[in-house]
């Protein structure tokens, strides 16, 4: 079987296997899609989605954040981990609104301009807020698609490009939630459940090759 071939067969059963795989987080709109995925780094989707409500009641455009202060945001977020995240997330509503009129914007460059936001953050957003053809590379899609073989390198940036290569460029945000779905569920960080795993006849890993288990 080529690369190409496995790659098929895995997109096909990881398809079979989690036909109703989509954003665990919560949000509605361009903004709060940026709010929630600054708040979600090193941080379950859960205990965002149990924070955003308040957050999104109290400040609920671009403009009501980027009147507060990090101070009065913090501790509506102070479960989410760092004091920084509330300093990006003000900082970046104050850039949007000086910038770009307001509007938070939907392209790789400019997204990544603003303050806590790099690739993964800002595909999320182009993804899931405007619809754009992304694959965010998290912790779970850069572990689960090193070990299937549908990537092979070190860095997230290397397999976001090496995925945007084996997968169809209409598939590549249903993809990434496949990915993760594997890594939450059963391709685990520590210990992958590799005798249950409906892919392992066409997993690297498993095949033998340890090479393919990387972790970002
Ligand atoms: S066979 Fe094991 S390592 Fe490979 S995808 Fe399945 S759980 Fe992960």
């Amino acid at each position: 079987m080529t690369q190409a071939e496995k790659n098929a067969r895995i997109l096909e059963e990881l398809a079979r296997l989690y036909p109703d795989a989509g954003p665990e987080l919560h949000f509605g709109n361009p903004y709060e899609t940026l709010v929630a995925t600054i708040l979600s780094a090193q941080c379950t989707d859960a205990r965002v989605n149990m924070v955003t409500p308040r957050v999104f009641a109290d400040f609920p455009t671009v403009e009501a954040m980027a009147n507060t202060e990090p101070e009065t945001l913090y501790p509506y977020v102070r479960s989410c981990g760092f004091k920084s995240k509330a300093v990006n997330i003000v900082m970046a509503a104050r850039k949007i609104m000086r910038d770009f009129g307001g509007e938070v914007p939907s392209t790789m460059e400019a997204l990544t301009s603003l303050p806590g936001v790099g690739r993964k953050t800002a595909n999320v957003v182009m993804a899931f807020a405007f619809g754009k053809n992304a694959i965010p590379v998290d912790t779970h899609v850069f572990r689960v698609s090193n070990r299937l073989g549908l990537a092979r390198a070190d860095t997230p940036e290397g397999v976001e490009k090496q995925l945007q290569q084996a997968i169809p460029e209409e598939s590549w945000s249903k993809a990434h939630h496949y990915l993760i779905y594997h890594g939450r569920r059963v391709c685990h960080s520590r210990k992958p459940d590799c005798e249950t795993c409906t892919l392992r006849s066409l997993c690297s890993l498993y095949g033998g090759d340890e090479t393919a288990d990387r972790k970002a």
